[in-house]
């Protein structure tokens, strides 16, 4: 590996790290010319296989792009899509083939957008699986409902963040016992 600050065209490995589960190797190197040390990166390449037939290599940033696109006038912000982006890779590299169909990719954003933003997965999930009339919306729309009962016409209760504050003595101790408490005080 090429020294990045002198340009020689050799270095020594002076340490090796497996990091984020094996995904990649981290090396420490020494510049046996200018002595400055720099570290690398291993990483094997996901290639995605286009429709066409042409192989490219993963990019997150298109994976943004085409995300973004759907989530045009949606609250869903650039952090957000980073994340997606990121757990779609994760995914697709967990399946642990080096070349993944371009197709897998669209399946790999579905669950993640999904769960970021419903609109925004109609949007993606009728292009992606290329909806041909309103029925097709519907159908989906149905699949969204049956996997959230709460949202099908159960009156929401308007969050209280000062109930544990008001209530007896005891909730605020049953507080500390963990987080979904204060919800649960609030429901009964
Ligand atoms: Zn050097």
């Amino acid at each position: 590996m090429r020294c990045p600050f002198c340009h020689y065209p050799d270095s020594r490995v002076i340490d090796s790290r497996e990091v984020e589960d094996g995904q990649n190797i981290r090396r420490r190197r020494s510049c046996p010319e200018c002595s400055r040390r720099f570290t690398t990166v291993e990483e094997a390449v996901l290639a995605v296989v286009k429709r066409s037939g042409v192989t490219e290599p993963f990019s997150r940033a298109k994976v943004i792009d085409g995300v973004r696109r759907a989530c045009q006038g949606r609250p869903v912000d650039e952090d957000a899509l980073a994340l997606l982006a990121q757990q779609v890779e994760d995914t697709t590299r967990a399946a642990g083939a080096a070349e993944v169909p371009s197709q897998e990719i669209g399946l790999a954003i579905l669950g993640p957008l999904r769960d970021l933003d419903e609109v925004a997965y109609l949007r993606f999930a009728s292009v992606y699986r290329a909806f041909s009339s309103a029925d097709d919306f519907v159908a989906e729309i149905e699949a969204l409902r049956a996997d959230h009962p709460r949202d099908a016409g159960e009156p929401v209760e308007p969050a209280r963040p000062d109930a544990a504050s008001t209530g007896p003595p005891g909730a605020a101790a049953a507080r500390d016992g963990g987080p979904p408490v204060g919800r649960r005080t609030s429901v009964v």
